[in-house]
This record gives C-alpha cells, structure tokens and sequence, in this order.
C-alpha cells in the first residue's frame, strides 16, 4: 500500500504538466429507458384515443339500430292494421288505407336519410364526395329552400324569417349540398324548438364572403359540448335531450359540405335561449360557359327526407 502511494507520487512529480481527464459513462441503458417511457405514454395516449372512438362507434351502432328499427317497427304495424283493414267496408278501407300510406311514406323518407347520411359519411371518408360547382345566386338557393318550408314550419307553431342583405349575390356552389346544409340545420331547429319559437335565415353578402345564418330560439347547446356536436358520431348527452336517439352525423356533414366548399361553419349558443349556426362561403367563381339557375327537382326529395312528416302535414 505505501509503496503504491509512493510510486504514484513519484509519477506525479514526474509528470507535473496539466492532462485531461475525460470520463466516459455509458448513457445507452438510461436512453433506452426514457424512449421506452415516451413510447409507453404515446400508446396509452393512442389506446385511449382508440378506446374512446371504440365507445362513440359502439354508441353510434347501437343510435343507428334504434334509428333504423323505429320506422321499420312503424312500417311493419301500418301493414298489419292495413291486413286488418281488409274485412272493412270500402270507404272506412280507403280512408285507413290513406292514412297509413302516408305514415309508411313518412317512415320510408326517414329510412332513406340515414341510409343516404351514412353512405355520405362512408364517402366522405375515403374522399369520394366531389362537388359539381356552378354560378349561382345564393340568396335565391337559401330562400327557395327557406320558403318552401314556411307552411311546415306553421303547422309546427314556429314562425320562419328570411333576411338578407342583398338580393342576388352569384358564387360558386354546389347546390344540392348547400341545400342538405340548409335543410339539415333548419331541421336540427325544428327539433328542438318549442311551439310558438322562432327560426331565422339570413343571407350577408360581405363582399368576398357570404355568411349564412340560422338562428333559433330552441333549448340551446352547453357551452362545452359546442364544438363536440361537429364530430362524426357526436351528440349532446342523452340525459340533457328528452328526444329520438338521433345518429349524430348531420352536423358532421353539414362541416364537411362546407369545407369543401372552402368555407367554415361556426356554433353559438346559450342553454334555453336558442343556438346560431353561422357558415362563411368564399365568393369566387367557377369559370362555366352559360349561368343556368338551380334546378329543383330533387328539393321534394330532400324535403321529405330531411322533414318525414311534411307531406301529411300540408
Ligand atoms: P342528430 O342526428 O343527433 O341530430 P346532428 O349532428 O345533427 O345529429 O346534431 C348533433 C347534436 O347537436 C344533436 O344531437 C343535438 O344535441 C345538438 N344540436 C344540433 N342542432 C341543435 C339546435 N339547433 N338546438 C339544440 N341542439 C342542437
């Protein structure tokens, strides 16, 4: 031992010039250890995303069923009273058999909508949906859907106002699809607006925007379920609406439509006071060789679709 201490004394001395001392520890396992950790929390972080979608899918299948089996279910019966009905006298037959026409009509448009929002979902998804763009007045586009629904709307006690700002403004649209986004959104407010409440339309031309507005004085929307309500499959909870299931795929394609288009759509709300739905529109157009107006020929469709029980009501 003290000939060692001795030694390297006598090695000191001997040097007695300044070195460096370089320290080498290896860090390998220590940055193995916090990849893994980053790894872990970036795949909790996935499987509860995951986990969550799995449960909204599972809400929305089991939303869907009961969307689909409700008019199936009324369908079914409306056969069976129309089998009962055939030992009637003629009259009370026909008259039976009117009303219970309409109710299956009714029922079949509800069936077509879902089926028809799903399909747009499925085909929005692997980016299928096109829009077929053309000039045309969006004010007279907002305001035929608008007015062809003022004698629902009454027969519902909910008054229905159009406003606009100017009386022709020409931008490029798809029509169809700005007319399943108004529909959609007037049908949402006739959900939940009570008797005697008010929807509002309105058309802003703001120059290289147009905002179109619908406005009601329904049950409103809480604050924190406002952008949630956008979301495939997303609905406001059950314990809050006393209504039909819904599929909660509306006002995701509603957002969708209009972001095709370029534009965006925006909520407010305030709980039993009504919600405002605002969508801006980029004003540009499409270079086409003559201006047609909208033809309206599938309106009544997407009428009876969005609203099943309008042709038994007017
Ligand atoms: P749904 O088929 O369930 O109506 P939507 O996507 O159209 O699906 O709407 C999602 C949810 O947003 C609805 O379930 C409802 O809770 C809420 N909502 C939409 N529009 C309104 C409105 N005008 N007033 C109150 N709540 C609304």
């Amino acid at each position: 031992m003290n000939s060692f201490s001795e030694q390297s004394k006598g090695n000191y001395n001997k040097l007695q010039k300044p070195s460096v001392l370089d320290v080498f520890c290896d860090m390998t396992l220590e940055k193995q250890v916090q990849k893994l950790k980053n790894d872990v929390e970036k795949n909790t972080e996935l499987l509860n995303e995951s986990q969550e979608f799995n449960k909204k899918i599972t809400e929305f299948i089991s939303n869907v069923s009961h969307e689909l089996k409700t008019p199936l279910n009324v369908i079914f019966s409306a056969i069976q009273v129309l089998g009962l009905c055939k030992d009637y006298t003629d009259k009370e037959y026909i008259n039976k058999q009117d009303q219970y026409l309409k109710i299956m009509k009714q029922n079949c448009y509800r069936l077509m909508r879902l089926i028809n929002n799903l399909l747009d979902v499925s085909k929005l998804d692997s980016g299928f949906i096109k829009l077929n763009l053309h000039n045309r007045n969006i004010v007279s586009v907002v305001e035929d859907i608008t007015s062809s629904l003022v004698p629902y709307m009454e027969s519902k006690g909910i008054s229905l106002t159009f406003d606009t700002n100017v009386e022709e403004k020409i931008i490029a649209v798809d029509s169809d699809k700005i007319e399943r986004i108004i529909l959609n959104l007037l049908s949402n407010a006739v959900k939940f607006t009570s008797e005697k409440g008010e929807v509002y339309v309105a058309v802003q031309d703001e120059g290289d925007n147009v905002y179109i507005t619908v406005k009601d004085t329904g049950i409103g929307i809480p604050e924190d379920k406002l952008q949630v309500i956008f979301e495939r499959f997303a609905q406001v909870g059950r314990d809050y609406i006393n209504d039909s299931k819904g599929s909660g795929i509306g006002l995701y394609l509603v957002k969708s439509f209009v972001e095709l288009h370029d534009g965006e759509v925006s909520v407010k709300s305030t709980l039993n006071v009504g919600s405002e739905f605002t969508i801006r529109l980029p004003a540009r157009l499409v270079k086409e060789k003559c201006f047609e107006e909208a033809s309206c020929e599938n309106r009544k469709e997407q009428i009876g679709m969005e609203f099943p029980d309008i042709y038994s009501k007017i």
